[in-house]
């Protein structure tokens, strides 16, 4: 059924000779795609095909036109590539090759493969999620990561909400609503994804009061500003960034005895909630959630994944009155969490139960604690994967740093080894475009004139991908 369209022809003509999509749709590979992709996917491919087709008559000018081919062939090949592409998922898996372990457009912390039965077993069967199974009766879906994260932390209560910007949401307006929140200026945070601590404080019904100045704020500034609507005193860890110079702030201690004198409960939004002094590794000490507790902070709210490495989660711990509280609080039904993210959480804090498990299995903690050792093996390893098939390329290893990332430890740089590669016959910027646009989308940096592969994010499966696609693109076969 092909037309090879002659030169002779007239711009009304090639419209004439576009198919008719029932033309298209009797097709016997058509009818092949009908088998593996449902009928409106199918349709919708076969129109825009022809509509690309059409476009090209309609932007080319009549006499460009005489070496232009139509047939139905060409129109059913981009059918079929349209139909992959219409039926792909939209969340896809990529390979981060950017070294920044907590990339936030990547998808934060990776939860361990030694939990996918957990998750998988909680998502395709019935389960306990809100049963007594003891009691024959009702149960509470809070229940199942109750003991564990007690038995973590050391806090009387616990509740688990989506996030932590929910986790603050729902403590500021279970204990401040209606009353007012002293907070530092030094601590009014804003992170990505547009959380702010004076915004979510009014969305609370919570009246916040400034204290202090941008670098320095003294107990006497809380003390001074307590007034008969005062509800509670709070810290916000400032995850994302440092003050440096002239610096004081109020440590917890201080103003938990504050708090005590007025009789106030102390909060913290302690961000990225770690619960290994990761300082023991080589990493600048990040404030745990062990010690918010045994500094006597009534209430504690952190991120489940960020360096805790577990599913998104806020998690709130602390005084079991406050906590009860704010189970009542109608928010909470709004901001409940899952049974998948309850599954992957529960997994994911029983590996803590052993500090060893946690840093081996649990992959943001397993990247974040590599040694230069390590890194420089992998580097080593994907480097002669890529100089094995003679690459048209020059390609080395380099000193580099990657990132935590995902607004944690702000200034924390932390060394590795890089592979760089400077192929020889096409622009880094289409070799960037190229392996980001691949089946398995690498993404990764360029700079100085590199193309950067961190072995630090880049599983060891994938090793074998790269290079195939390096190869591939750069020696053009
Ligand atoms: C990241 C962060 C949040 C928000 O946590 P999400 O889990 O992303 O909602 C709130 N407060 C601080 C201090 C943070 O660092």
């Amino acid at each position: 059924m092909g037309r090879i369209i002659s030169e002779v022809m007239s711009k009304r003509e090639f419209f004439s000779l576009l198919p008719q999509v029932d033309e298209i749709l009797n097709e016997e590979e058509i009818k092949g795609l009908l088998t593996k992709y449902p009928r409106t996917i199918v349709l919708e491919s076969i129109r825009e095909s022809i509509d690309f087709y059409r476009n090209i008559i309609v932007k080319t000018d009549e006499d460009d036109l005489k070496d232009f081919v139509l047939n139905n062939e060409l129109i059913i090949h981009r059918t079929e590539k349209n139909c992959i592409k219409k039926y792909s998922l939209s969340l896809k898996r990529v390979i981060n090759a950017t070294g920044t372990v907590l990339h936030t457009n990547l998808g934060r912390s990776l939860l361990s493969d030694k939990i996918k039965e957990e998750i998988w077993e909680a998502a395709s069967r019935y389960s306990n999620l809100e049963y007594n199974i003891d009691k024959g009766s009702r149960g509470s879906r809070y229940v199942h990561l109750t003991d564990m994260i007690k038995r973590l932390t050391g806090a009387e209560d616990v509740l688990v909400v989506n996030n932590n910007a929910a986790a603050v949401l729902l403590t500021l307006s279970t204990m401040a609503k209606d009353g007012e929140a002293i907070v530092s200026r030094g601590e009014l945070v804003e992170v990505g994804g547009s959380f702010r601590i004076p915004s979510i404080m009014a969305l609370s019904g919570a009246n916040l009061i400034e204290v202090g100045a941008t670098n320095k704020t003294h107990l006497s500034d809380y003390e001074d500003s307590i007034t008969d609507s005062t509800k509670v005193l709070m810290k916000v860890h400032t995850s994302n960034y440092k003050i440096m110079g002239f610096v004081e702030s109020v440590s917890n201690e201080d103003l938990v005895s504050l708090g005590k004198k007025y009789d106030l409960p102390v909060i913290e939004d302690l961000g990225s909630g770690v619960f290994i002094d990761l300082s023991k590794y080589n990493l600048s000490y990040e404030p745990t959630v062990m010690d918010s507790i045994n500094q006597g902070v009534d209430v504690v709210t952190f991120s489940g994944d960020k360096m805790l490495g577990g599913p998104q989660a806020g998690i709130i711990v602390g005084k079991k009155k406050y906590i009860e509280k704010m189970k009542k609080n109608q928010l909470t039904r709004a901001l409940r969490v899952d049974k998948l993210t309850i599954s992957a959480l529960e997994a994911t804090l029983r590996l803590y139960l052993n500090e060893e498990d946690a840093l081996k299995q649990i992959p943001t903690l397993r990247m974040l604690t590599y040694t230069i050792d390590e890194i420089e093996k992998k580097a080593i390893d994907l480097r002669d994967m890529i100089n094995k098939n003679s690459i048209d390329a020059i390609v080395d290893i380099e000193d580099g740093i990657s990132q935590v990332g995902g607004g944690s430890m702000p200034i924390e740089k932390l060394p590795t080894k890089v592979v760089t590669i400077r192929p020889n016959n096409i622009s880094i910027t289409s070799l960037e475009q190229e392996m980001r646009l691949g089946q398995y989308h690498v993404i990764a940096r360029v700079y100085d004139d590199k193309y950067v592969l961190d072995p630090r994010t880049i599983f060891k499966e994938e090793f074998e991908y790269i290079s195939d696609e390096l190869l591939r693109i750069i020696n053009g076969n």
